[in-house]
């Protein structure tokens, strides 16, 4: 059974990837050979020769993350760290990037203190769109989009970019982070987006028991390039990561649809209350950017995760965080439980204070990553914190 391009997302989420063996093993077995059998010199029995080039578990896994990104081809990687380091090895030497200011950390660091040591530079803005024309040079041969931002959930029009940088008429690609929405609320390669990348850490295994990071494209030649580096730099997945991540995605659409229902409750819940100052989610109809979201996420959906600042400062952030019973104080996210995080001490902790407060990140500021419980105990679990913080 392989799946077919009208399948619905649901259809393709158990089914693409499927593998078949002599033994019509429903489920796949585990591959952990490292090695496979040749009938002669350079002729494998299959199509595997060695584990680091491609294994079955793997490649399962890649060809059901291209199925559900609407692309041609898939590639995993030991880590979503290990995905943007290899695109971004992927270009010449000499070559420029341009960025959206507040993207993750470790994508961040990647480009200020590795990246550049290879002659890649980049420019971060907080306007994308506007600032492009102007930031572009004759050597810019990519633009990075994280949509929506982390911590405070900025939504970028990706048609949008994609357009401007096509009137450009150069030659760059544009990779979008889609790992805070997954490929069920949203597919940047039908907006233009050149290449799609997720740490499948999050929504994609949505168990926290996985690193992994993935990317979709629909253009060979890029395929090629980024293959050929996966094998060079040896940066895979094992067979069980793989093979656990493919299973958490095949419940990714019953996952995702709920944490985001549940998000919604509490955003709702929160932008009425007198103790929170204000609420960052793309959900929201108040949400700066909820007519690209229209647009772009699957039934106007904000996803998991939602930012707020609580009134009392950070005195007032800290004593919430602690007093959850069933938000659990812990960085990550997309998993199936619910956690929380202050991002000022926590995972932005290593910005300095006043770029911090540039983009939102103030003292007072609570990222929910919003799990699958049942929404009005969480519901009931952030008003009680609310009251124990005041
Ligand atoms: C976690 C994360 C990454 C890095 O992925 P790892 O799997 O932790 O290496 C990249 N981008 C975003 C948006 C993330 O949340």
């Amino acid at each position: 059974m392989t799946v077919q391009a009208t399948d619905k997302f649901a259809t393709k989420a158990i089914h693409a990837g499927e593998h078949t063996d002599a033994h019509g093993s429903v489920i796949e077995p585990i591959s952990l050979s490292t090695t496979f059998k040749q009938s002669a010199p350079a002729q494998p029995i299959g199509t595997y020769e060695y584990s680091r080039s491609q294994n079955p578990n793997r490649e399962n896994l890649e060809n059901a993350i291209a199925s559900l990104e609407n692309g041609k081809y898939g590639l995993a990687f030991s880590s979503g760290s290990a995905t943007t380091a290899i695109i971004l090895q992927s270009l010449p030497q000499g070559s420029h990037a341009v960025s959206i200011g507040d993207v993750y950390g470790g994508t961040h660091r990647y480009f200020t203190k590795v990246a550049n040591a290879h002659g890649v530079d980049t420019t971060f803005t907080n306007n994308l769109l506007e600032d492009l024309p102007t930031l572009v040079k004759e050597n810019t041969k990519l633009v990075w989009i994280e949509s929506p931002t982390n911590p405070t959930l900025k939504v970028t029009d990706i048609r949008a970019v994609s357009d401007k940088i096509k009137s450009l008429n150069k030659d760059i690609i544009l990779v979008v982070d889609n790992t805070f929405l997954s490929p069920y609320l949203s597919n940047p390669l039908n907006f233009g987006a050149d290449i799609v990348v997720h740490s499948a850490t999050k929504y994609i295994n949505g168990h926290s028991d996985v690193v992994l990071g993935v990317l979709a494209t629909n253009d060979k030649a890029i395929y090629e390039r980024l293959q050929f580096l996966q094998n060079a730099v040896g940066a895979i997945p094992s067979p069980f990561d793989a093979w656990l991540t493919h299973r958490g995605l095949k419940t990714l659409h019953l996952r995702v649809r709920q944490a985001a229902l549940n998000a919604t409750k509490i955003a709702e819940f929160l932008a009425s209350n007198e103790n929170v100052i204000a609420v960052n989610y793309p959900g929201l109809a108040t949400h700066p950017n909820h007519d690209v979201v229209k647009k772009q996420h699957r039934d106007a959906l904000g996803g998991g995760m939602i930012s707020f600042r609580i009134k009392g400062g950070a005195e007032a952030a800290a004593k919430f965080s602690s007093s959850t019973r069933l938000f659990t104080l812990a960085e990550s996210l997309g998993g199936i439980e619910s956690l929380l995080e202050v991002p000022a001490v926590m995972t932005h902790g290593g910005i300095p204070k006043e770029a911090r407060e540039a983009t939102g990140v103030f003292d007072d500021l609570i990222r929910l990553s919003v799990g699958i419980e049942d929404a009005d105990d969480l519901l009931d679990d952030v008003k009680q914190a609310l009251a124990a913080a005041q």
